[in-house]
């Protein structure tokens, strides 16, 4: 099977399902990557972070699949913020990925404290204007901050947010939509924590003949939602993209959405990280 595609505010198109790579080196990205290629995924997400983009590029290299069918994502650290600082590190993350583009570039926290959002995302622009960053966005941005990109007159054209049933971000997902910003969830299984044996998605998995993991892929893909979610296992790697066949009603996507709870979130606070 092949992913469905969601369309860009800059016309560009991305693959709805993909492949995540958090905490997971070089070398067992580059393994997990190539199952996932493997398997039919055509959606990378990494960051220079995560300290494994040579090792995903790799595996893009080695697959046999030609670098244009596959939509890779990649995202400006922290201490990288700032115009200047920006441009570099895409160069490096460029490099290690061994690729002369990428298809999406994230500032990957706005890291309010530092006061650099702006700048960073003026190099962002310059990038995608060059076509080294096909497209380009933001993560864990609060509405009031993705306002104030929207309102230079160059909008992000994603939100990469952490979402999941037990966090819903009901609010934040109405404000990307608003403007125009599609909504990437990150963290969509919830970190496979709790969240998988919890007795409402076990009950509607069951209705749907699916895994618990696939229901909530599933719930995700109903809403409209991007997700990578990640496993190294190549059996869940599989289990995953099997979501694709997975439909739920709209009651079962109600209950599932019901499960929002006040302290739901598993990361980070974007007001605090910086
Ligand atoms: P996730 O919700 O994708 O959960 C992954 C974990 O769930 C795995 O480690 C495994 O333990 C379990 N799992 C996976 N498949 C399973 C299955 N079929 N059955 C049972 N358990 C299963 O968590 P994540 O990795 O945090 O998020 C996905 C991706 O989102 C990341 O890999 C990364 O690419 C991105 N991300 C971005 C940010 C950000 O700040 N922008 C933050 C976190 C994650």
């Amino acid at each position: 099977s092949t992913s469905p595609h969601v369309v860009l505010n800059d016309d560009n198109t991305i693959p709805q399902l993909g492949f995540g790579t958090w905490q997971v080196d070089a070398d067992v990205a580059q393994e997990s990557v190539a199952a996932a290629l493997e398997t039919g995924y055509r959606h990378i997400d990494t960051a220079a972070a995560y300290g494994n983009e040579d090792g995903v590029g790799r595996a893009i290299a080695e697959s046999g699949v030609s670098r244009e069918e596959i939509f890779v994502t990649t995202k400006l650290w922290n201490e990288d913020q700032g115009y200047d600082a920006a441009l570099a590190a895409f160069d490096k993350s460029l490099e290690r990925l061994g690729t002369d583009y990428v298809d999406l570039y994230l500032i990957h926290w706005p890291c309010p404290a530092k006061g650099l959002y702006r700048d960073s995302w003026k190099a962002l622009v310059e990038l995608r204007n060059s076509g080294r960053a096909r497209s380009i966005g933001v993560s864990n941005f609060p509405a009031p901050l993705l306002e104030e990109l929207v309102a230079t007159g160059e909008a992000p054209a994603v939100n990469q947010i952490e979402l999941h049933p037990y966090f819903p971000q009901v609010d934040l997902r109405a404000a990307n939509a608003s403007r125009g910003v599609l909504t990437e969830a990150w963290s969509p299984l919830g970190q496979g924590g709790e969240l998988l044996t919890d007795p409402v998605v076990t009950e509607i998995a069951e209705e749907a003949g699916a895994t618990p993991a696939q229901t909530v892929l599933a719930w995700h893909l109903a809403i409209g939602n991007v997700v990578f979610p990640k496993s190294v296992t190549p059996d869940r790697i599989r289990e995953n993209w099997g979501a694709l066949d997975v439909v739920l009603d709209e009651e079962q996507l109600e209950r599932l959405t019901g499960l929002g709870r006040d302290n739901g979130r598993l990361g980070g606070d974007p007001a605090q990280v910086n």
